[in-house]
């Protein structure tokens, strides 16, 4: 494994390059606001009438259409949602210019063919391994945030050189930016989505939550158990490991992981994650993604309406709040 730092990393190939940043959410806002502190040459892309606008405007960037402000870019950031940036290649591919570079922050559209690239093109990858909001805030701290990076195409010879130094201009270089693919990026990325921290966990607690209410806890103290100690166990295994963490709690609490860990992710648990990650890799997800999109995204407004209504939700109203 190699992981590159800014000593490592050759911030010319960026040097007097114009970078368009399409889209200003998560990913656009940080990364454009990282940029432009940097002293690279940022103009952001937004749709019309983008409540977004005002934003960029306040911060000091130049912000154009999305169709004017990809002509004349050297580096074409495509940072809206997956779903839509096969649509939105075709809306703009005809104004790149001979030999610019397309640049992900995940390898979703790539892998699974949103998007197709002219031959031409460069397209490369920095994902950087976190939410827009760690990016930026790192970043101000003067650190910055590991990343994985890849390259899909390299039309002009130089791809490599503009996603590292692209990576050291988002502060990526701060931490480390390690080599991988669009295919390993995303596969990894979306199994650990789907399997383990942002999929499996919340389930987990919710579950832990609710066996602990239709046993006659109070859902308060059912809260506090199961909810509330989250971020201290993930700060304990950010700072110490998994091991550490164990050795940080008391011989009650290490014991009762220690059984009661492995009885809850058992066999069962490790052949249903393969299960998904061989669907993943079929492509079966990215299908999935595409025909959510395309039907107005009904699962995921479900699954944002439930979410709000569960009592997990109500009982951490009140803790906080005081309220009820
Ligand atoms: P996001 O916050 O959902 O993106 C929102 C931005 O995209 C807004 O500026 C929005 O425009 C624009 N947008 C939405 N629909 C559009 C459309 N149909 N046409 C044109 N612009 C549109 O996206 P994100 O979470 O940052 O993700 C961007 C990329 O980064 C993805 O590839 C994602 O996988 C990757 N990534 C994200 C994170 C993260 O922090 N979320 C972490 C690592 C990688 P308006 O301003 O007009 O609403
Ligand atoms: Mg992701």
């Amino acid at each position: 494994m190699k992981l590159l730092k800014d000593p490592d990393i050759d911030p010319a190939p960026l040097a007097g390059k114009r970078v368009a940043v399409l889209g200003y959410g998560n990913q656009g806002r940080a990364q454009s606001l990282n940029l432009h502190d940097s002293g690279v040459d940022v103009v952001v892309g937004l749709r019309a009438g983008s409540g977004s606008r005002i934003e960029v405007e306040a911060a000091g960037i130049e912000v154009q259409l999305l169709e004017d402000a990809v002509l004349g870019a050297d580096i074409v950031m495509f940072l809206a949602p997956d779903e839509i940036l096969g649509a939105l290649y075709r809306d703009i591919a005809g104004r790149l210019k001979p030999g610019a570079a397309l640049g992900f922050a995940h390898g979703l559209a790539i892998h699974f063919g949103f998007v197709e690239p002219r031959a031409d093109l460069d397209v490369f990858m920095v994902a950087p391994k976190g939410p827009g909001s760690a990016l930026r805030s790192l970043y101000q701290d003067g650190k910055g945030m590991l990343a994985l990076w890849a390259i899909a195409q390299d039309g002009s010879g130089g791809a490599r050189g503009l996603a590292l130094s692209y990576g050291r201009a988002i502060g990526c270089g701060r931490a480390g930016l390690m080599e991988s693919s669009f295919a390993e990026e995303c596969e990894a990325d979306l199994f650990n989505e789907q399997a383990v921290v942002w999929g499996a966990v919340p389930e987990i607690l919710i579950a832990g939550f609710d066996t602990l209410v239709a046993a006659g806890f109070s859902p308060e103290v059912a809260y506090m158990e199961c909810v509330g100690e989250l971020s201290l166990i993930a700060q304990l295994i950010e700072v110490r490991g998994i091991a550490g963490m164990r050795e940080a709690i008391s011989n009650t609490a290490e014991l009762g992981a220690t059984i009661g860990g492995p009885r809850i992710v058992d066999d069962s648990v490790r052949a249903r994650m393969a299960e998904v990650l061989s669907e993943i890799r079929a492509g079966k997800f990215a299908a999935a993604l595409a025909d959510e999109q395309a039907g107005g995204y009904p699962l995921l407004s479900r699954a944002r309406e439930r979410a709000r209504g569960l009592p997990v939700e109500a009982a951490r109203e009140r803790l906080t709040n005081g309220s009820g």
